[in-house]
């Protein structure tokens, strides 16, 4: 039930209470008493229930995300998601380049000393990525898939003797490390790559870790 039709259904119940307590006349005195305790009850259940649904409706959301992006927010991976450029706006203003990929992230400086921002004109790049790497988080049974390099400036990636032009440096490519593709399985990571980056760039190096971008044409190696 989305939470109009629950305000809604709510105020009616309300309404029907307030009703209930009008239908007896005045001169019932003790059955106005008794009625106007069960109705107080009746309110004070409906209330509690309300907080159920709507602690429900909030499992797993960020505080700051309005309810009506739930959907959104837990299937990341739908065109509904992706096409929505407001939720998509809303999000990296919490840091988010998608709910389960962030900013942070796509910058490496928590796991590499040469990591760096990602420049605000790349953002978009970023973004149209990760939620490519949602597909791919959901196709590989929506568990955490760690990133081994995404954005590299340009002195970063010559230090790690990344391709000339490297998507990296685009903020639109990511690596796997053999033990991210191992514990998927290496022929079922490789079937899911191959599928979401259909149209993008997907690699495989001899030490086992992957590559995956979103280029906008095909690539592979
Ligand atoms: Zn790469």
């Amino acid at each position: 039930m989305n939470p109009r039709t629950r305000r809604n259904r709510l105020r009616r119940a309300r309404k029907r209470i307030r009703e209930a307590r009008k239908a007896v006349p005045p001169r019932y005195k003790v059955i106005r008493g008794r009625l106007a305790k069960i109705v107080a009850r009746i309110g004070s259940e409906i209330e509690a229930l309300n907080e159920v649904i709507r602690e429900q409706e909030r499992a797993g959301l960020p505080d700051w995300l309005p309810l009506r992006y739930a959907d959104e927010w837990r299937r990341p991976w739908t065109e509904k998601a992706r096409g929505n450029a407001d939720f998509k706006k809303l999000i990296l203003k919490h840091g988010h380049l998608s709910p389960n990929f962030t900013l942070r992230e796509a910058s490496g400086k928590h796991r590499h000393r040469l990591g760096s921002d990602v420049p605000s004109h790349l953002i978009p790049n970023a973004q149209r990525h990760a939620f490519k790497l949602e597909i791919v988080r959901h196709e590989l049974g929506d568990k955490p898939l760690p990133i081994l390099s995404w954005y590299r400036d340009p002195d970063h990636n010559v230090a790690v003797g990344g391709a000339k032009d490297s998507r990296h440096l685009y903020a639109d490519a990511t690596d796997f490390s053999k033990e991210t593709v191992d514990s998927f399985g290496a022929a079922r990571f490789d079937a899911v790559m191959e599928r979401v980056f259909a149209d993008g760039g997907f690699g495989r190096y001899p030490s086992g870790s992957r590559h995956g971008d979103s280029r906008g044409r095909r690539a592979r190696w």
